[in-house]
């Protein structure tokens, strides 16, 4: 078991520029019962730096008899490890919390790295809150009773946990932290572009001790999620990414006993009233929607301005992002990175075509994009309507649209009417208007002059076709539990 120093504080100012501190294999293969594995499907894929297309590993593609091995991996150490005693299962938790405290460099670089985002926010963002997450799990697994008082609340046994590319391992700690505080076992698949910070996480799980088998960690694409979807002995399934996928998982999964919950996309309203902190509530638009490249399901997208104080907002949102730098996600400067893939580049570019196609005013910043990798600069639609497929459907991209709104009843009406309901924003100065709004707004988060603030205590999730089920909080802890009574 490694030791971990906790006295020891995250050093900031040794933000990481360069790659040479990472160590990472030319050849990934699976993470099954607590040892790397060669893939029975003898298959292997790379995984590219967005950022210029080049390779930059290989890593092993799981087939049905891959899965089928992790999850009887997952079975057999669900035996001793729902059976440890809550304490020690707290502190193996914590131990995986303070280890990537102490690795939390290197796995900000590999972030960045691997999915184009800048390293900013790896650092100062993703790589914390994920350590965050396993700390405030770390304090629930002794506490479940209380939580759940003459419930007798128990595990379900195997969780199935499926993960989107836009926060790697944050995705993963959202997923494993409450599935061990529970005292249940994992198979988790990281996305196909952005497996490399969870192949990591399984070398910090093997050094940490943790029981093997007690977190499984496969690699592929599409075919591998279905496999874990679809597999007999998995008891749960968690997963984040797309409606649709969300829903081919919800349909083939209709009548079989699995507790599922999805977090799927969103398409948020952040709204500006003329009373609003101006200033404030433009460095808010910028954050809600360009914040890694707006791959985000929570991201501000819809931006609707109260019309007496919409001409000052679009000039200065237009000044503001014709200073935002785009480019290297490895320099500290960076506010904008890579697009994650190129087929999410050709996503965005579709839609930018469509806003234009169905009569949009479009607005680009004149900026300098590099020559290699995928790049799509910050991007203004303006004169857009409810009617336009760019404010219907999500984009994932570095793209807002702007409408104006005269009162507060018809911005309600407007913000609501998406089939989304993840995330929405509020600027003013009026405690009043804050409340009616989130009384109002069908969102399952809600924030008041701030936008993308998390917390591992605050739950989050969706209405509508935006999901089902909360992560985070109390209500994260409840989707990995049976109760008896
Ligand atoms: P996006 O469209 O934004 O790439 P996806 O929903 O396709 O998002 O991907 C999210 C996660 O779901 C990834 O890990 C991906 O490999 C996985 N996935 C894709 N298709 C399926 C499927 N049919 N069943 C289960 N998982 C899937």
């Amino acid at each position: 078991m490694s030791k971990v120093d906790i006295n020891k504080s995250w050093n900031y100012a040794a933000a990481p520029e360069s790659t040479a501190h990472i160590q990472l294999k030319k050849k990934y293969d699976l993470f099954i019962g607590g040892d790397f594995v060669k893939p029975l499907s003898k298959k292997y894929f790379d995984t590219v730096n967005p950022a210029n297309g080049e390779q930059i590993a290989k890593v092993a593609e799981a087939n049905k008899q891959d899965v089928d091995r992790a999850v009887k991996a997952a079975r057999k150490a669900f035996k001793s490890w729902s059976k440890l005693s809550v304490k020690e299962r707290g502190k193996y938790i914590f131990r995986i919390a303070r280890m990537m405290q102490e690795r939390a460099r290197e796995f900000a670089v590999i972030e960045s790295l691997d999915g184009g985002k800048p390293i900013r926010e790896s650092r100062d963002i993703d790589i914390p809150l994920a350590a965050n997450h396993f700390f405030y799990y770390a304090g629930w697994s002794d506490k479940l009773e209380y939580a759940f008082p003459n419930k007798i609340p128990k595990p379900l046994g195997v969780a199935g946990q499926i993960i989107p590319w836009n926060f790697p391992l944050l995705m993963a700690a959202w997923k494993i932290a409450p599935a061990l505080a529970t005292g249940n076992t994992v198979v988790l698949k990281p996305a196909e572009t952005t497996s490399l910070t969870a192949l990591k996480l399984a070398e910090l799980i093997q050094d940490s001790g943790l029981p093997k088998g007690v977190v499984n960690i496969i690699t592929g694409a599409g075919e591998t999620g279905a496999a874990i979807v679809s597999h007999p002995d998995v008891d749960k399934i968690a997963f984040t990414g797309s409606t649709e996928v969300g829903k081919l998982i919800q349909k083939s999964l209709a009548g079989i006993e699995k507790k599922t919950t999805l977090e799927l996309g969103g398409k948020g309203a952040n709204i500006i009233f003329e009373d609003a902190a101006i200033e404030q509530a433009v460095e808010g638009i910028v954050n809600a929607i360009f914040f890694n490249q707006g791959h985000v399901c929570c991201a501000g997208s819809r931006l609707f301005v109260q019309a007496s104080v919409a001409d000052v907002v679009i000039e200065k949102l237009k000044e503001r992002i014709s200073t935002l730098i785009i480019g290297d996600p490895l320099d500290k400067n960076t506010d904008i990175g890579a697009i994650n893939s190129t087929e999410q580049l050709a996503t965005i570019e579709k839609y930018i075509a469509i806003g234009k196609k169905e009569g949009a005013d479009i607005y680009q910043p004149k900026c300098q994009l590099p020559k290699k990798g995928n790049w799509c600069p910050p991007t203004l639609f303006l004169n857009v309507s409810q009617s336009h497929t760019i404010v219907q459907e999500e984009i994932f991209g570095p793209v807002l649209t702007i409408q104006t709104f005269r009162t507060i009843d018809e911005v309600i009406e407007k913000a609501n009417n998406t089939p989304f309901g993840l995330s929405a924003g509020v600027w003013t100065e009026k405690g009043s208007k804050i409340f009616k709004l989130s009384q109002k707004l069908k969102a399952g988060v809600i924030w008041a002059n701030t936008f993308n603030k998390f917390d591992p205590a605050s739950p989050f999730g969706g209405y509508k076709e935006s999901g089902m089920g909360r992560e985070g909080g109390l209500h994260g802890l409840k989707p990995y539990l049976k109760f008896k009574s």
